[in-house]
Parts: structure tokens; sequence; C-alpha cells
């Protein structure tokens, strides 16, 4: 991609409102614009970041076998009326009228609505497990939206429904689903720990929310500083320094955490009030057994930068970085160095995703923006290639080096 015709637009001041780091990193990076409180554009880089969050969770999921499909936002209120939530989910349910004075939301979650889409369909035994999944808009009418993709009104969710006969086959799948949510923050380049939390508007029995430790978060969790144990505040009562009642060696820490993912045994609460049976191997009609899983792809973005910056921007995780390599041409009236970065560009991009500027802007600015796109590696051709030599940065190490412009291709496919 040429610089020149990225649409970027990055900014030397974050906006008053951008309390926390990643909300000033996406802002001046030019990745998210708002439009409304708790409503954002993805611009075209941080776009391109959501899509490659998007295809490891894709990939994730489709390797357990589930299924992807598409539901509609717009939910007919009935749904809601017969599982009960209408009434009960408060006024974070966004709620409209169509012309005829009908009922309807914009759905925060799709419980009722997959149910209604399977219940007609898995009427027997033989028809279980079934696992579904989509990537999808999602509204909360929050009274206070925050930090950006925090918590916004409109955001992206991947969300998974699994159907059983028994509750040995959800936990087999509840097992399987949290480990396939460990390696998609592994891979996305997020630190998570697994706390029990309640199960909340939700209803079911069992459930874990996935939280990156943040000083931005709202959770406060405590956890062990030497094995896995995790838990809500809430819900441990333990305090900093106390012993780990899990290990019994380890010392309990607090931190404030961002809750990316979170699953759920959900039981026979839907399919008992949304009538969702199954005759069994004897003959028997059940409720179906049913889990859900959710995954904040757009919070996950945020909890990355959030992650991933540092002084002066940020370093993207390598599986979800926009470009591999920057390059940059420091003064590109001089047509030698134009000749020797085109070149580099035309070869590399056949390899790796790289972004060229080729923009007539100052150095220093390009450095800038440089910073706030992320790429690990930057190489600049300057006055050095006069001599034969360009330099590059190699971010992640904050270090620079010197390199003969004919082995510059070799060098970078090696480091
Ligand atoms: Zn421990």
């Amino acid at each position: 991609m040429r610089q020149s015709q990225l649409f970027a637009p990055t900014l030397k001041e974050a906006p008053k409102d951008a309390e926390v780091r990643s909300h000033q990193v996406m802002t001046r990076a030019g990745m998210i614009k708002q439009v409304a409180a708790g409503v954002y554009a993805y611009l075209p880089l941080g776009l391109k970041v959501l899509q490659s969050i998007e295809r490891i969770v894709r990939e994730e999921m489709d390797a357990l076998g589930a299924n992807e499909l598409l539901l509609p936002a717009l939910t007919p209120a009935d749904l809601w009326q017969e599982s009960g939530r209408w009434d009960k989910y408060g006024p974070e349910l966004m709620r409209l009228k169509d012309r005829k004075d009908r009922d309807f939301l914009l759905g925060p979650t799709h419980e009722e609505v997959i149910t209604y889409v399977v219940r007609d369909y898995a009427k027997s035994y033989k028809k279980l497990p079934i696992a579904l999944y989509q990537i999808q808009t999602k509204f909360r009418d929050e009274l206070r939206p925050r930090f950006a993709l925090m918590r916004g009104r409109e955001f992206s969710m991947k969300d998974l429904y699994t159907f059983h006969t028994s509750e040995d086959d959800l936990d087999i799948w509840y097992q399987s689903v949290w480990q396939a949510y460990l390696r998609i923050f592994k891979r996305v380049g997020l630190d998570v720990k697994v706390v029990n939390s309640e199960t909340g508007q939700m209803g079911g029995k069992s459930a874990h929310e996935f939280m990156v430790m943040s000083e931005v978060g709202e959770d406060t969790i405590t956890f062990c500083d030497t094995c896995d144990y995790a838990a809500n505040v809430e819900y441990s009562k333990l305090s900093v320094g106390d012993r780990c009642p899990s290990c019994d060696q380890g010392k309990i820490l607090v931190a404030k955490g961002i809750e990316v993912g979170n699953i759920f045994k959900l039981g026979t609460k839907y399919s008992e009030s949304m009538n969702a049976k199954f005759t069994n191997d004897q003959g028997k009609e059940q409720p179906i057994i049913m889990g859900c899983y959710g995954l904040g792809v757009s919070r996950t973005l945020m909890a990355i930068v959030e992650q991933h910056t540092y002084d002066n921007g940020l370093i993207w995780p390598k599986e979800v970085r926009p470009y591999t390599y920057h390059i940059l041409i420091a003064d590109n009236t001089n047509a030698e160095q134009v000749r020797q970065a085109e070149s580099l560009y035309q070869s590399l991009k056949t390899k790796a995703s790289v972004l060229l500027d080729d923009r007539s802007e100052r150095l220093g600015s390009k450095f800038q923006d440089a910073d706030l796109i992320g790429s690990p590696i930057v190489i600049v051709f300057g006055k050095d290639v006069a001599e034969g030599y360009v330099e590059i940065h190699h971010r992640v190490m904050n270090q620079k080096e010197r390199v003969v412009l004919k082995d510059i291709e070799s060098h970078l496919i090696a480091s």
C-alpha cells in the first residue's frame, strides 16, 4: 500500500475526551472516528486489524466444528417475550417500533433468535450436538459509554451457541471452547486470565470470563502470582498479600481487568421457556441443553492497543499487524531515494505486507506516523542511499542498524 493513497488521518493531539491511552492512540493513528457517544466508524487501519481478529476467531471456531451463520440484528419482541427477557432486560436494551407499531429490539445477544432457528430442526437426539456462531454488530444502550470501543453502544461480537443432549456433552464443548479462546487471545497477542463469574443477565449454571489485566479495566480481579488462580474480587474476598487458596504457595495480587470473552453453561433456561425440545434415544421428550460463548471483537481490538502501546505509539502483535514493513522515503524529491525505495517496495510486497510512505511530508512527521501505524520494522531511505546504505529500525528491540542496500532484502527476511 502507498501511504499517499491510504486514508489514515493521523492527529498530533488526542481529543480531550480520550481518557485512556488506547483511545488516544487509536484516534491519533486514524483508526477510528467517533460518530455519536459510544458509536464509532472503523477507518481503514482499524478495520484491517479488526478483520485480522475476525479471521483468527473464525479459524479457531471452524476448527472446533462450529458453523458460521448470520442472525438479524433487528429482532421481533415476541421472541424476547417468550424467553421473558423483554420485561427483565432493563434500559440497556435498544427498543424500537416499526411503522405498524410492532415492538422490535436491536440485539445485544442472540439466545432467543438462535433458539428459534434451531428448535424446529433439532427434534431428535440424532441431530445433536449443534454448534453455531456469528460475528455481528450488537447494541447496548449504555448510560455512560466509555473508553471508545471498551464500552460502546454499538460493538462487534463473536457469539457461539451449542446445543446438547446431555450435561456431559455440554461439558466437553465448554472445555473445548475454553481452550480455543486461550489460543485466540494468545494469537492476537493478549495475556488473559480466566475468572469464575456470576451468570448475571444470561441466566444459567456456570460461567467464566476471560480478562485482560489493565488499569483501564472495569472489573477488579484477584489473582495468584504463581499459579492460574484468578477470581472476580466480589467472589474471592481475598486481598493483596494473602496466600493463594489454590496452590497454597503464591501470593494474591489485585488488578483491574477488561473482559474480552465469556463462556456460559446456559442449561435449559432458553429451551424450556422457548419450548426447544428433542426426543431422546428412549423416545422421551427433553429440553435441549445449551451453552453460549461470547467474544468481544471490537473490545479485543481496543485491549490489544492498550497492551501494546509504548511511549510514542504502538507495535502490533504479529498476527494482527496491518503492515510488517514500513518503508520511509526521507526526501521524495531525491530521485535515487525514490527509485531504491520503490524497487524494494515492489519486490517485498509480493512476499509480505508493506506500507510505502511516498508522501511529501517531513521525515519527522513520517516517523511520528510510523510510530502510530505500528509496524515492527521501519526501513528508512535517506542520505546514506547515495553511499549504498539504508537504515533499519527494529522497533520491538528499539535498535537501529545500517545495512548495505544491495543486501537489504535477504537481511529483512532473515531478521
Ligand atoms: Zn496459586
